[in-house]
């Protein structure tokens, strides 16, 4: 491995100048997880490593109204989180989704959103929930859809002089019902497809809202839009024609890479596979919020 150097900031603005100073040339570090295996097989070559663990406060977790998950909260602590087990339930069941515990007690969330890895798990169940991304570089902050902060494999909206500082997830209507369900071959492999579905209910039974996460779906984590349209206004409970015409609009609208998983033709059928199952999931009751 090629020689790095090290810093380890005390506070966000110190971040914030290194990175003014260094550019592309410099690495966030926070769990390591996905930045160390990067590094081990010679895939990236920054100069210099910012680790964030000297900052205090990032690995906060506040739920007052809507949820903030700080840059340095594990996969461990958010998936644990009595506010996030009881409000944002979804989310919750994705984080448990993420490979094995040492991986989910060292690894953030923040962190697996920023390497943008188009297989891993929060990321479905983040776009389903609503979340935002907030950046914050030495001239000022921004918040992004998460959907829009993705923006090609394995590439986001980050400028090379922001940081991630945290992930905000909004109060859920009362009544959401919500999955993720992971498709893998082995318990801790990355899932070969992801769905995050969140549905709310009128009173009369119609959808009033819904949103569908996908992972594994194209290369990058996706929203399924027509899938969603296809569920409002329709009594979902008695409605399976609606279930399934949802289903069949997020296959025909994903775009898989073939690859020793799975034919890309496959994959796609998992992807209608698996969201109507997620739907069928949420619908049996299960809360998103
Ligand atoms: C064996 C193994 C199995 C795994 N299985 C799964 C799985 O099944 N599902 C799944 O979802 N994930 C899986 N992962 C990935 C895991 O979830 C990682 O924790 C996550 O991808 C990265 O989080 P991290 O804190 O370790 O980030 P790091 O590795 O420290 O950083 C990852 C990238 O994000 C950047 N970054 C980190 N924080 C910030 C920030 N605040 N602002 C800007 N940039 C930032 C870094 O510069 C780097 O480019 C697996 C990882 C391993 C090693």
């Amino acid at each position: 491995m090629a020689r790095v150097e090290y810093t380890e900031p005390s506070s966000i603005e110190e971040v914030l100048g290194v990175l003014d100073q260094q550019g592309d040339d410099a690495k966030i570090l926070a769990g390591g997880q996905s930045l160390l295996v990067l590094l081990r097989d010679g895939l990236i070559h920054p100069r210099v490593l910012v680790g964030l663990q000297g900052v205090p406060g990032l690995d906060q977790i506040t739920a007052n109204g809507e949820l903030h998950v700080g840059a340095m909260a594990t996969h461990t602590a958010v998936q644990t989180h009595p506010d996030v087990r009881a409000r944002w339930a979804l989310l919750a069941q994705a984080e448990a989704a993420v490979s094995a515990p040492q991986i989910r007690n060292r690894g953030t969330l923040v962190g697996n959103v920023a390497h943008a890895f188009p297989t891993a798990d929060p990321p479905a169940a983040l776009i389903a929930l609503g979340a935002q991304v907030r950046l914050r570089s030495s001239v000022g902050e921004r918040t992004l859809p998460i959907e829009e902060f993705f923006v090609g494999f394995m590439q986001t909206a980050l400028e090379p002089t922001e940081l991630v500082t945290e992930v905000l997830i909004p109060a859920q209507p009362a009544g959401a019902l919500g999955a993720y369900l992971k498709y893998a071959m082995r318990p801790l492999d990355f899932s070969i497809v992801g769905v995050g579905a969140r549905v709310v209910l009128a009173a009369d039974g119609t959808c009033s809202e819904a949103r569908i996460g996908l992972n594994g779906a194209g290369p990058i984590p996706a929203r399924a839009h027509r899938a969603e349209a296809a569920l409002w206004g329709r009594r979902l409970a008695s409605d399976s024609d609606a279930i399934d015409t949802a289903a069949e609009a997020a296959a025909s609208d994903s775009e898989p890479v073939g690859d020793i998983d799975g034919s890309a033709e496959y994959k796609r059928k998992m992807v209608r596979v698996f969201v109507r199952r997620a739907l069928q999931q949420a619908l049996a009751g299960a809360p998103a919020g």
